[in-house]
């Protein structure tokens, strides 16, 4: 089976890396002029005029990235199975979309408003109450075209700095931590769900996931279950999705989902007995789904911006290193580093031991290292 994905970055290439032991072959879609896929063909194309060409090439789509025009999806599904569905990136793209779908199916979200005048953000500032994030509609991502008010006087300010026509203002969660569900639903229905992982980011990128999260109650993974077991079935849903919350004293509330398989899922790689991407293709190409149980203990860390030293990692052996063959620029995903353990103490020290030759890496905080 020829696997058609759109995009053609780390993701994509970590997906072939997962499909190729399943005899399947791949065919990566670039819009950006920059693929970094390495892997399978890639056919770059700026201004959609290989689409037919590359729709003549492979039997199912998938894509990577989620910032991808609708239409382009919508026209690829009138040709080839699409998996996940148009429907499920509309709703992504859209945070207003997004936020209202959660609302129908009972999953909590902070308070928000739309505003569309710099009037409007204060006004929604003065009803929700301050602190609150603004954030662009659309078009957002990692932090990106957002500014938190902690007073109604920052809106002008605010709106100047985003320059978006519609933004988003939610009410600021007061949250313990940062948390994510991913889960996988197959052609039939059947569904699985990974341990949810405890993230913490750094200027607006992810840089360690932990999972299975630690001291996380059962109830708090029931309700993530609950939730994206909804979003799954509502858009009748094929593949990897993700979820991302924030733990409260109150439990748990929704911050965004991405219909993909996502950064803080790929300590599953080697730290559950099915990783995320071979879940992604099996689903999509119509097979049953993996076992998503984890294999001990495990951290995932970031490699941003600057490789490190990875001969001294590689030395490790408790880590297994990833690298997405690209070029060191400020902020850029260029691989991770999945470490295992068998107890969260034991984790923690391997986890500073390996961050230590990951100069760009900020200390590792996390509840595991938290005091009191
Ligand atoms: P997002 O682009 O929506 O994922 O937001 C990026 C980051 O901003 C999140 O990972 C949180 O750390 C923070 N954040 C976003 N929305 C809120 C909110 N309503 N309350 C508190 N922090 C937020």
């Amino acid at each position: 089976m020829r696997i058609g994905v759109l995009g053609a970055g780390q993701l994509g290439r970590m997906l072939a890396l997962a499909g190729y032991p399943l005899a399947k072959t791949f065919v990566f879609y670039d819009m950006s002029g920059s693929p970094s896929a390495g892997l399978g063909e890639v056919i770059i194309d700026r201004d959609g005029q290989y689409l037919d060409d590359f729709l003549s090439r492979v039997d199912r789509v998938t894509y990577e990235f989620e910032h991808l025009p609708v239409e382009v999806a919508e026209k690829i599904a009138a040709h080839k199975p699409v998996h996940p569905c148009p429907r499920a990136l509309q709703v992504c793209q859209n945070r207003e979309a997004e936020k209202t779908l959660f609302g129908q199916l009972g999953i909590p979200t902070p308070e928000w408003k739309i505003a569309d005048s710099a009037a409007a953000l204060k006004a929604a500032a003065e009803e929700l109450g301050c602190p609150v994030v603004a954030k662009s509609n659309t078009e957002g991502y990692d932090g990106k075209g957002q500014a938190v008010l902690k007073s109604p006087e920052d809106a002008e300010a605010a709106w100047d700095s985003i320059g978006h026509p519609r933004l988003i203002v939610e009410k600021f969660v007061d949250f313990h931590r940062e948390v994510s569900i991913i889960a996988v639903r197959a052609e039939d229905g059947d569904l699985a769900f990974y341990p949810m992982a405890e993230n913490t980011h750094h200027e607006g990128i992810l840089r360690y996931s932990i999972a299975p999260a630690p001291k996380l109650e059962r109830h708090i993974q029931e309700d993530a279950e609950r939730y994206i077991k909804a979003l799954l079935n509502e858009l009748d849903y094929v593949g990897v999705l993700t979820l991302e919350l924030f733990e409260t004293s109150e439990g748990l509330v929704a911050n965004e989902m991405a219909p993909r398989v996502h950064n803080s899922g790929h300590w599953s790689i080697e730290g559950a007995m099915t990783s995320q991407f071979e879940n992604h293709i099996r689903a999509v190409s119509g097979h049953p789904l993996g076992n998503v149980a984890p294999r001990g203990l495990s951290c995932m860390i970031n490699i941003i911006g600057e490789h490190g030293d990875i001969e001294r990692i590689l030395e490790l052996p408790y880590a297994h290193v990833h690298l997405y063959n690209k070029g060191e620029r400020p902020g850029r995903k260029l691989g991770h580093v999945n470490i295992l353990a068998d107890s969260y103490e034991e984790l923690v020290w391997r986890v500073k031991n390996c961050a230590q030759f990951l100069p760009g890496s900020p200390e590792f905080k996390s509840s595991l290292t938290a005091k009191g």
